[in-house]
């Protein structure tokens, strides 16, 4: 299928989108890589006559460090991370999930910006996002606001973005020698969207020990006991299996609508399992 009619624009700033959208009474779409947008406007699940291309804006392509955090611009691509091209300040984590997102023609083109605007709760950037406690930096028409990646996505494909509002980019900390990460994903055949995802982070001197399940529901989540449990987690504890077992029935039950006798609910037992043996192992 073929999109219907559009208006293609190219800018080169961030006011100039937004100005740009404003005329069109935000009813104009941003576009970075495409690879989400084109697909559902030729589906028809998406509506506009005017695209507006951001992906050669400057200010979206920089990475740099900033108090103690490192920003990436909305454009860079997924290709640019896998390839080491932005700085990794999260010791390869950003650039493991990276490289295992969709083919290398997706990743060649598909932007951070763009896939956690798309909100999709299989996708890899808003699980990854989340367990590191991320920020998304959002322009809109006066100021800059910082919001937590957690409150950013609000539901299935839905964001706190308002209608002219532009991701600027994301911040993400820069993590200690001792960080403890893992990311598994499990589906199918390389390169689809994940039927469940587990994002470990464990930096004791930032204080971070996030478990995020993705592919599970509406949104990615935070498993809070197993959060608070992983600030203690001894891998020799001979217990590990049945402790973990007792506080995921908890977790999940709380966080995705699978009954645990369900082939899902095991799924991501099984997948955020194999997560924190993986994290607690490096
Ligand atoms: C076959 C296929 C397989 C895929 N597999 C995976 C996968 O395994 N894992 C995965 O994570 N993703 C996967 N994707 C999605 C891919 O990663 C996309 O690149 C990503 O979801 C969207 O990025 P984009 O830059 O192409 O955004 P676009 O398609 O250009 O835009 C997506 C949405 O974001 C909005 N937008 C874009 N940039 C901004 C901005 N700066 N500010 C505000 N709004 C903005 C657009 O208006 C649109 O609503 C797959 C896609 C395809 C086609």
């Amino acid at each position: 299928m073929k999109s219907g009619k559009v208006n293609y624009h190219s800018v080169q700033s961030i006011d100039e989108a937004i100005s740009l959208n404003q005329t069109h009474e935000g009813n104009a779409k941003y576009m970075a890589g495409g690879q989400s947008l084109m697909p559902m406007m030729s589906l028809r699940l998406i509506f506009s006559e005017e695209v507006i291309d951001v992906s050669k804006i400057p200010d979206l392509n920089k990475s740099f460090s900033t108090k103690g955090r490192f920003f990436i611009g909305a454009a860079v691509t997924h290709a640019m991370i896998e390839d080491g091209k932005v700085e990794d300040t999260t010791k390869g984590y950003l650039q493991y999930v990276a490289q295992g997102i969709a083919y290398r023609g997706i990743r060649n083109k598909g932007t951070i910006g763009g896939s956690i605007v798309n909100a999709d709760p299989a996708a890899d950037w808003p699980t990854a996002l989340l367990a590191l406690g991320a920020s998304v930096m959002i322009k809109d028409t006066t100021k800059e606001i910082e919001t937590p990646i957690g409150e950013f996505q609000c539901g299935l494909m839905q964001t706190s973005l308002k209608e002219t509002d532009l991701v600027k980019g994301v911040l993400v900390p820069e993590l200690s020698k001792e960080v403890k990460w893992s990311y598994v994903k499990f589906c199918h055949k390389a390169g689809e969207f994940a039927h469940s995802i587990a994002a470990i982070v464990i930096d004791p001197s930032l204080g971070l020990f996030n478990a995020a399940l993705g592919a599970a529901g509406d949104k990615p989540v935070l498993l809070s006991r197993l959060s608070t449990y992983l600030s203690s987690a001894d891998i020799k504890n001979a217990n590990l299996d049945k402790e973990l077992n007792e506080l995921l029935a908890t977790d999940l039950l709380e966080n995705t609508f699978h009954l645990p006798s369900s082939y899902e609910f095991n799924l991501h037992r099984s997948i955020v399992k194999k997560a924190v043996m993986e994290a607690l192992k490096k």
